[in-house]
C-alpha cells in the first residue's frame, strides 16, 4: 500500500531538526520513501491523507511499562514505592494469562491513542500456574498492532531472604534463566523492521539476587539481546543498596557487569554527578518516567544533565498502577514541565522533550536507524495530530501546541505502514469491548486476592 500525507506541518526529528511548514511524507509498504516541503511527488493509486491543520511527527517510543498493571489501577494512591509495592504484590500474585492478555490489550490500545507506535514491556511477576504470560502479551501487541519490545522480567529474592516481594511471586534462578532463554528462542526477531524483540530484565536490586543479575547479563550478551531493570528510582532504594551492598545502586550494577550500550535503566532519578558520568562513559541508557515518579513522590530525574552528558534518554509511562493515565504524549509534556519546574524555562525545550519521546527512545532500544524520525528508509511509524480545533487552533508554534497544549485528537497513527488509529479511534480493536473486558478482568483479579 502507498500512503501520502500532505499539507501537514512535518516535524522530522532528523539530526538537523528539519521541519516543513506545509510538507509531505510518502509511505510505501512499511517504509517512508519521501519527506519534504510542498506537495508530494505523483504516486499512482496512493491513499492521500489531507494533513491540513495537522502536525505530523514520528510515532512515540515508550521505553518502560508494566502492561499487566492496567487491571490494577488506583490502589495505594498515596503510598511510597515500597508501600505501593507491598500492597500490590499479593494481588499480582493471582495474575493469569487471560488477565495479562486483557490488561495488555487495554494498555497498548491506550498507548496507541496517545501517539505511541513502539512500546517496551517489563513483565516480572510469574505466579506458578499462571500460564504463558509473555505469550499472552505478545498476542495482545499483535492484535493492537504496535511494535513491541517485551522484556522477560523476574524476581528471585523473596521476603524470607531479605527481599521485598512475598515468596509466592518469586521464581528460582534456574527456571528464570531457562524460561528467559526459551522466550528468546521463541519470539526474538533481530531483523531490520522487526515487530518484536525480547529483552532480559530482572526486576530491581531489592527483588533479585546478585547471582541472577550476573547470569542474566551473561545470557543476554550470549544471545545478543538488551538488558533492562529499575534503578535509582527512590531514596529508599539507595538506602537499601548502601545497607546490603555497601555501594550506590550504580556502583552495585557496575560491579555486576550491568553497564553498557546494551543496558537501559528505568527511572534513574537519584543520580549524583559521578553516576551520570559513569552511565555516559559506558553508553548506558535511561527511561525517564516523569508521571510515575511524581505519582509516587520519587523525585524528578536530571533529564537535562543526562542529555548534556551524552546519555541516551527515552521516556516511559511506567506501569499503569503508578500512572493511571499511561499516555505517551503526557510523558513528553511532563518531561518538559518538570524539567522547567526544577531548572528554569530553558532547562528543556519543547522540541527536546519531543526528541526524548521519539529519537531518544529509539536510541535506548538500539533502533535509531529504524524508528524515531521521519526520513526516507525509516519504518513508517508516524502520528498525525489534529491542531485545528478549539483546544489548539491559535497556538503559534505547532510543536508547543502538541507538547504544552492538551492532548490533541489523533487523526492517524501508522505502525509499520498500517493504520492503528484513525480519527481518534482504534481501528484494530473495538475500544468498548476492550473496556468491558478490562473491568471484568480487574474484578476477577481483585476477588481472587480477597480485596
Ligand atoms: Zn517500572
Amino acid at each position: 500500500m502507498t500512503l501520502v500525507v500532505e499539507n501537514a506541518h512535518v516535524v522530522t526529528m532528523d539530526a538537523a531538526g528539519s521541519e516543513h511548514t506545509r510538507g509531505h511524507v510518502v509511505v510505501e509498504g512499511n517504509r517512508i520513501t519521501a519527506v519534504g516541503s510542498g506537495a508530494a511527488p505523483a504516486t499512482d493509486g496512493a491513499r492521500r491523507v489531507d494533513g491540513n491543520g495537522c502536525l505530523l511527527t514520528p510515532g512515540l517510543v515508550n521505553t518502560h511499562h508494566h502492561l499487566y498493571q492496567w487491571t490494577t489501577r488506583g490502589h495505594a494512591v498515596d503510598g511510597t514505592l515500597f508501600e505501593w509495592l507491598t500492597t500490590l504484590y499479593p494481588v499480582w500474585g493471582h495474575l493469569d494469562e487471560d488477565i495479562v492478555r486483557t490488561s495488555a490489550t487495554g494498555a497498548l490500545g491506550r498507548l496507541a491513542r496517545t501517539g505511541c507506535t513502539t512500546s517496551t514491556d517489563h513483565h516480572y511477576v510469574f505466579p506458578r500456574d499462571g500460564g504463558d504470560l509473555l505469550g499472552a502479551e505478545i498476542e495482545a501487541a499483535r492484535t493492537v498492532g504496535l511494535r513491541f519490545h517485551p522484556t522477560r522480567g523476574s524476581m528471585d529474592l523473596g521476603a524470607s531472604s531479605g527481599g521485598l516481594p512475598p515468596d509466592h511471586v518469586v521464581e528460582d534462578l534456574d527456571s528464570i534463566l531457562t524460561e528467559t532463554e526459551k522466550a528468546i528462542d521463541q519470539h526474538h526477531d533481530a531483523s531490520f523492521g522487526s515487530m518484536l524483540r525480547i529483552g532480559v530484565a530482572p526486576c530491581s536490586p531489592f527483588s533479585v539476587t546478585g547471582e541472577l543479575l550476573v547470569q542474566a547479563a551473561e545470557l543476554a550478551r550470549r544471545r545478543g539481546v538488551r538488558l533492562h531493570t529499575h534503578l535509582c528510582e527512590t531514596l529508599d532504594e539507595e538506602d537499601y543498596c548502601r545497607e546490603h551492598f555497601g555501594s550506590t545502586p550504580v556502583e552495585y550494577m557496575e560491579s555486576l557487569g550491568w553497564l553498557g550500550p546494551d543496558v537501559w535503566f528505568a527511572h534513574a532519578v537519584h543520580l549524583d554527578d559521578a553516576a551520570i558520568e559513569t552511565l555516559a562513559r559506558t553508553g548506558t541508557g535511561a527511561a525517564h518516567c516523569p508521571s510515575s515518579n511524581a505519582r509516587l513522590g520519587a523525585g524528578i530525574a536530571r533529564a537535562r544533565d543526562m542529555r548534556d552528558a551524552g546519555i541516551a534518554v527515552g521516556l516511559g509511562v511506567d506501569g499503569a498502577a503508578s500512572n493511571e493515565a499511561s499516555s505517551m504524549l503526557e510523558e513528553v509534556r511532563h518531561a518538559a514541565l518538570f524539567a522547567r519546574a526544577r531548572g528554569g524555562p530553558r532547562e528543556l525545550s519543547v522540541r527536546d522533550a519531543l526528541r526524548m519521546g521519539t529519537t531518544g527512545g529509539a536510541a535506548v532500544l538500539g533502533r535509531q536507524r529504524e524508528v524515531g524520525s521521519l526520513e526516507p528508509g525509516r519504518l513508517a511509524d508516524l502520528a498525525l495530530w489534529r491542531l485545528d480545533t478549539l483546544a489548539h487552533v491559535d497556538i503559534a508554534d505547532p510543536v508547543a501546541a502538541l507538547v504544552l497544549g492538551s492532548p490533541p485528537p489523533l487523526e492517524l497513527l501508522l505502525v509499520d505502514g498500517a493504520p492503528v488509529v484513525e480519527q481518534d479511534r482504534l481501528v484494530t480493536v473495538d475500544e468498548q469491548d476492550v473496556a468491558a473486558e478490562v473491568l471484568r478482568a480487574s474484578t476477577r483479579l481483585l476477588e481472587r486476592a480477597g480485596r
